[in-house]
């Protein structure tokens, strides 16, 4: 084993590693596997620092670069980029957006397009909001139309059946406006259990709707083919409608369209009607971006925020990120003149409540929030600053002097910079929280080849060792119930900084998502994670809470209300 070999095999948990094996690693004609871990960071790292000769620029200590943050699980870009960079197939982003036109041949177009990028480990989002409604007339047949939702029953299969090839399930956003007819089917699509398993539902809300919620006043459904008013109902009667239906089953969420289109730096270009399937990226209609996030667990030292480590890593993330635009394999053409006019990157952050812990900082209290947006202001200045960096070397992107960053910076690279992404996968790999959700559980069992175990929280325990009272009776106790609350020994700080996500206030939630989204360009992937007795009047006010707050889009997810998830943490891969 070389040196490199060393210092990431003792980096990786049995779970990263075995995640890595089933879904990452290369593999051979014969299927078996092919390269070790640290030969895939290396193979990424190579294929992404390439891009730096077309500049002028050498590529050794580029490469060098992005190869350590890797193997130190600082910084992972999303999944596709660590399966498909150098490869072949070279597609590396994980979001799309693709446009549904009120036409047979468009929809088509669409449900063939969706095809090629998830067999590319892509996701895609979807806005249905300009096809003509339920038994409108359709003039080429003197029939009648069958709908959106007809539509996305097809969207739904297709995603199934391609799942079967590809290396990780594809995922969907559907959106539907608020005012569209087939709302009220839209928004209870999910009742029955089998129906749109591979979509997330969203409604898309205005302003005029939620004020018109708030002062109990009407709204109009209009048709979007010929844009007349079909009818005038309580907004909220659909809002009620909207929480029961969400409170059941965990959709529809809501996408606020008009902070998105507010907040776009590109509103000049178009309007965005959709995000990608888990909100964190709002696209206009044939763009891409690519992910990557940094894990915050590990920009702490001795007990403190090490700001220049963060600075270092973030440096890294961008120039990283906005070599992928230029190594990408694009599924179609359109992706591509589109995704390079704008090169929207989104650099995220997983690990954040393991920073927290690792702080002695509790999720849920004025602290908590106020560290979340020291650090991602922070991270978004330096990112914008890296941007402008390789805007003035390499040249800004081409739609630059469209949009509103020419009045703020003299060059730029990227019309955005920042997400916050679910890092579903890319959390297991780097053994930390996901995304900026709080810890799910202190402990978990493990069925390890026949037998179970107890896995105990890695920061937990390291908290536990640090202050002393860690005792293997203690963690069988914990792991009984997941959680410390009713484990009166420990002392009450401890118990509080390790509140676990269902512990947790669901405005505590809806207040953090609001503050990372406050210096965040693109959105915030986050779910409200709540307690089976979560009423309807809880979701009611988490959605009004975000939409008070600015958020660009909400979703919650009230415990076993679904048996199986679009996105299950640890099942994705
Ligand atoms: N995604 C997908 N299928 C999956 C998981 C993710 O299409 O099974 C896409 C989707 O657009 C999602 C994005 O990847 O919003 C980022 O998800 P996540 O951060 O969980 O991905 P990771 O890089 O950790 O695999």
């Amino acid at each position: 084993m070389d040196k490199e070999d060393n210092t990431i095999e003792s980096k990786l948990s049995a779970n990263g590693k075995t995640l890595l094996e089933k879904r990452y690693l290369l593999r051979d004609a014969k299927g078996k596997i092919a390269e070790e871990p640290n030969e895939l960071f290396r193979r990424v790292a190579k294929a992404i620092a390439g891009v730096d000769s077309t500049y002028g620029y050498s590529v050794d200590k580029t490469e060098d670069d992005f190869y350590q943050v890797m193997a130190d699980l600082e910084f992972l870009p999303n999944s596709p980029t660590l399966m498909n960079a150098g490869t072949e197939l070279g597609q590396l982003s994980a979001c799309f957006v693709l446009p549904v036109e009120d036409s047979l041949k468009s929809i088509f177009k669409s449900l063939q397009d969706m095809s090629l990028i998830h067999q590319s480990g892509g996701g895609t989002g979807f806005s249905f909001s300009d096809l003509r409604p339920e038994g409108d007339p359709v003039r080429s047949t003197e029939g009648v139309a069958s709908g959106p939702l007809s539509f996305m029953t097809i969207f739904d299969k297709a995603t199934d059946v391609i799942k079967q090839g590809g290396r990780r399930r594809g995922a969907n956003m559907g959106v539907l406006r608020v005012d569209h007819p087939d709302i009220f089917k839209f928004i209870g699509a999910k009742k029955k259990e089998d129906m749109l398993r591979n979509f997330n539902l969203s409604v898309g809300v205005t302003d005029e709707f939620m004020e018109a919620v708030s002062q109990d006043r009407d709204y109009a459904l209009v048709n979007p083919r010929t844009g007349k008013v079909k009818k005038r109902l309580k907004a909220r009667d659909m809002f009620d409608r909207i929480v029961t239906c969400a409170c059941q089953t965990g959709d529809p969420g809501l996408l606020f369209l008009d902070e998105i289109n507010r907040k776009h730096p590109m509103s000049a270009i178009g309007t965005i009607e959709s995000t990608n399937p888990c909100g964190e990226v709002p696209l206009l209609p044939y763009e891409s971006c690519n992910l990557g996030s940094i894990n915050l667990a590990l920009m702490v030292k001795e007990g403190a925020i090490d700001w220049q480590k963060l600075k270092e890593t973030v440096d890294t993330g961008v120039h990283f990120l906005d070599n992928v635009i230029d190594a990408n394999k694009y599924p179609l053409p359109e992706i591509e003149q589109r995704t390079k006019q704008n090169r929207k990157i989104g650099l995220g952050v997983m690990g954040f409540a393991a920073m927290l812990a690792r702080l002695g900082i509790a999720y849920d209290c004025e602290e908590g929030i106020a560290t979340a947006e020291e650090v991602m202001k922070f991270i978004r200045e330096e990112a914008v600053q890296k941007s402008v960096e390789l805007g003035e070397q390499r040249g800004s992107f081409p739609n630059f002097h469209r949009s509103t960053l020419a009045k703020d910076y003299p060059a730029m690279r990227n019309a955005t910079v920042n997400t916050v992404a679910p890092t579903g996968s890319l959390s297991i790999i780097a053994n930390t929280t996901s995304g900026i959700e709080p810890m799910f559980a202190l402990t978990y069992q493990r069925n390890v080849m026949g037998t179970r175990l107890t896995e105990i929280d890695p920061v937990f325990e390291e908290m536990a060792r640090k202050h002393g009272f860690y005792s293997k009776h203690l963690m069988e106790e914990i792991a009984e119930t997941g959680s410390l609350q009713n484990i009166l020994n420990i002392p009450k700080e401890t118990r509080r900084v390790f509140a676990t996500a269902l512990e947790i206030k669901p405005q505590w939630h809806v207040r953090m998502q609001a503050a990372f989204q406050k210096h965040v360009d693109n959105a915030v992937a986050k779910t409200v994670n709540l307690p089976h007795e979560a009423t309807e009047e809880d979701f009611r006010e988490i959605y009004m809470l975000a939409y008070r707050l600015k958020c660009k889009g909400i979703a919650a997810y009230r415990y076993g209300s679904k048996a199986e998830q679009v996105l299950e943490i640890g099942g994705t891969g």
